[in-house]
């Protein structure tokens, strides 16, 4: 029986393994120093001025929108073209989601549609508090037109950068917010580096960053300078918002900062299975992302879209069958049952239905070999060859 090549999966070395043990074998599993560690690390290598780590990127974005307080009725926007997680994390917050369509050729968010939507807004009285461009399959959106528009509509930008650990925009890696309030990461093992669970939420601003580590952790504080209480006893500590535990453990900081080492072997080695998808791939009846020079991707995914969508069913079921599991990102989040039982249509992103009509997800991790990568492109040709 062949072995099962999946979309994604992570890497994990001898060096991440030894990582792990020796903080098992410390005095602290979790707020010890090795956490404090990885936050810093995070800052230095996407430059930005604070990090902090959270259990997962769905708590990330859920403390990223109260921490720019978000309130009830205030509007989030962002794509259909993402992991659900984005806009529920809105929804929990009894906020409004709305969502703008996706470019056609970057499947990324369309400035052109969120430039109108905005106009329109303007004149309904309903403008976004906050906007989240989603950096799709670690592909950079137009920041610095989303950044312009925020300064014009007045909106908050949290760039859900889950897929984007590593990739580049302007010669500046994600994450070093000069564009955006917030920039969130996931460690999910699919995403580029892993903890088990985990996230990230970056930022430059001293407040936010104070704001974003009280929700991290109960809302309570224990910097005695930010006590409302002006006579504390040495051992107290205050609940000064209404939180979760959100926490990420040392355990998994570890393995996050061990896997930050070898980011850019990472990074590199999805670029050449990029390149290599695309010469090896690129006579068939298949598009690829399109991206502008300054935006860099990660390469978490490897999306392709079929010029006839009917054929995509029989692609995916014809490498499943020789063990190539291909996947589909995104189904639009509005297409889900909750979305549609509280009211969602699907009228409002065309290009998102279109998109999500065609696409298939390669295979496409730093682990993939040359020889299953060779596979997978035989796999795919062969589908070309015989059935069309
Ligand atoms: C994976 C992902 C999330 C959620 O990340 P978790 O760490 O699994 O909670 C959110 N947004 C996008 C775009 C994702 O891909």
């Amino acid at each position: 029986m062949k072995k099962l090549i999946p979309y994604g999966r992570q890497s994990i070395t001898e060096k991440d393994i030894h990582a792990v043990i020796e903080v098992l074998k410390s005095d602290f599993l979790t707020q010890g120093p090795v956490g404090a560690q990885f936050c810093e690390a995070l800052a230095q290598q996407f430059k930005a001025q604070y990090a902090s780590v959270t259990s997962n990127a769905t708590l990330a974005l859920y403390i990223a929108y109260k921490a720019l307080g978000l309130k009830k009725n205030d509007h989030v926007w962002t794509v259909p073209n993402t992991f659900v997680a984005t806009a529920n994390a809105a929804l929990l917050q009894e906020a409004h989601i709305e969502f703008i369509d996706i470019d056609k050729h970057t499947y990324c968010l369309s400035i052109n549609d969120l430039t109108q939507k905005l106009r329109q807004a303007r004149v309904n009285n309903a403008l976004p508090k906050i906007v989240v461009p989603v950096h799709f399959a670690g592909q950079p959106c137009d920041m610095k037109s989303i950044h312009q528009l925020s300064q014009e509509y007045g909106f908050k930008v949290v760039e859900d950068a889950s897929h984007a650990v590593g990739a580049t925009y302007r010669n500046s890696p994600i994450g070093h917010c000069e564009f955006s309030d917030i920039t969130i990461f996931s460690f999910h093992p699919v995403k580029i580096i892993t903890t088990g669970e985990g996230g990230a939420l970056l930022t430059n601003n001293l407040e936010l960053k104070t704001q974003i580590d009280k929700l991290i952790s109960h809302g309570i504080t224990k910097a005695h300078a930010d006590f409302v209480n002006e006579d504390a006893p040495p051992w107290f500590y205050e609940q000064q918002e209404l939180s979760l535990n959100a926490r990420l453990t040392d355990i998994q900081s570890a393995l996050g900062l061990s896997q930050l080492k070898t980011l850019d072997q990472n990074i590199s080695r999805r670029k050449k299975i990029a390149q290599n998808y695309r010469k090896e791939l690129g006579n068939l009846p298949l598009r690829f992302q399109e991206a502008e020079e300054f935006q860099s991707s990660s390469w978490h995914l490897f999306v392709v879209t079929l010029e006839d969508k009917n054929l995509r069913l029989p692609l995916y079921n014809h490498l499943r069958e020789l063990g190539v599991l291909s996947n589909v990102h995104y189904i639009p989040v509005f297409l889900q049952p909750y979305y549609k039982k509280i009211g969602y249509d699907q009228l409002q992103c065309p290009n998102s239905l279109n998109y999500y009509q065609s696409c298939l997800s390669l295979p496409m991790y730093h682990g993939l070999t040359d020889e299953e990568q060779d596979y997978v492109i035989k796999c795919v040709r062969e589908f070309f060859d015989v059935k069309v």
